[in-house]
């Protein structure tokens, strides 16, 4: 077990965890909302530094990533537990059933990296539940990263506290955020959190020069209403500009909300035509078998830059990120 950062003593030998807004107040022996930071004799130890339960090599395409690294593999490692409480987790098995499998090894920081280099790895994905909640591994697993020139990214819904942004993100190279919905409501009744937290860290995630993509997850009924998709849109243009790519994403059935049906491609459709017509230049629609919004077009001249198929970049004519035509590309390559 490690010792945890972000915390303080509170009352008696009650410890307030200071990582994500929740500032959860743990008693002696228990763990706060997200299962894997426990107040053990007066200390908050983290249970899960070190222990992924999750290793894949992906395409950085699958984050999603479109911008980043375009058609590279990353190193992708999640571990249990999570801090908000969404309805319709997808990665549930992990971010909520919370138990430890009892097969797992301790991977140091630098054998984490060792084994992302020997996969070939351009980069390390901390992904699949929420990486906020062990953040002290990533800041280690950051500092090996960047001795081997290996990039770093988050795959978060942005629910941390604002000091420990600085900390950490001046560390992370790439983010994908997901905003789960556009209204305070949405946040509140089906995921447990805030919206106005998350905003506010998107912009000072930002500040810390990360590469941002937004992800948003749209359920027929709930969050995709014609004003819902309007404000997020405008939010987006006004706080970081027409260049962010977003990923508009098709919800399916899931763990505490199986009544819903899966998007309808038209919904997705409508959502993009309105975040295009607005003005964003790179929306692409995602958990949905096709390839016909996958692609990255000049947004001056038009021109096919980048052509993917399920997760793959089969065309790619960016050497560096101006197109032909002279228009910057907001791109790493
Ligand atoms: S990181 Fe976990 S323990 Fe800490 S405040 Fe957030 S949910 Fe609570």
């Amino acid at each position: 077990m490690h010792k945890a950062k972000w915390w303080r003593k509170d009352k008696g030998e009650k410890i307030l965890c200071e990582l994500c807004p929740r500032n959860c107040l743990i008693d002696i022996d228990n763990t706060g909302y997200c299962k894997v930071r426990k107040n053990i004799n007066g200390t908050l130890y983290s249970l899960v530094y070190g222990y992924p339960c999750a290793i894949n090599i992906d395409p950085i395409e699958k984050k999603p990533l479109f911008h980043f690294l375009p058609g590279s593999q990353v190193f992708s490692i999640g571990t249990i537990g999570c801090n908000l409480g969404c309805d319709f987790c997808q990665n549930h098995d992990i971010s909520k059933e919370c138990k430890f499998p009892k097969s797992l090894e301790y991977i140091s920081p630098q054998d984490l990296v060792e084994m992302a280099i020997q996969h070939e790895s351009k980069s390390i994905a901390f992904t699949y539940n929420e990486p906020t909640i062990y953040s002290e591994y990533i800041l280690d697993v950051c500092k090996q990263a960047k001795k081997v020139g290996l990039k770093t990214i988050m795959v978060t819904n942005g629910y941390i506290n604002k000091d420990v942004i600085k900390e950490l993100y001046v560390n992370i190279d790439a983010a994908n955020i997901d905003l789960k919905g556009f209204s305070q409501d949405f946040y509140e009744n089906y995921c447990s959190g805030n919206l106005n937290n998350v905003l506010e860290n998107i912009i000072e995630i930002k500040k810390q020069n990360t590469f941002i993509e937004l992800t948003n997850l749209i359920i027929p009924g709930l969050n995709d209403s014609e004003e819902t998709i309007n404000n997020l849109v405008d939010w987006i243009i006004s706080y970081l500009g027409k260049d962010i790519p977003l990923h508009l994403s098709a919800f399916y059935p899931a763990y505490k909300m199986l009544d819903k049906t899966r998007t309808p491609k038209k919904t997705l459709n409508k959502a993009r035509k309105i975040a295009i017509n607005k003005g964003l230049n790179f929306v692409f629609e995602g958990n949905v078998m096709t390839n016909e919004y996958d692609n990255t077009y000049c947004p001056n001249c038009n021109k096919l830059l980048i052509e993917r198929q399920i997760y793959t970049v089969v065309y790619n004519c960016l050497k560096t990120p101006v197109c032909s035509c002279g228009q910057t590309i907001n791109i790493i390559l």
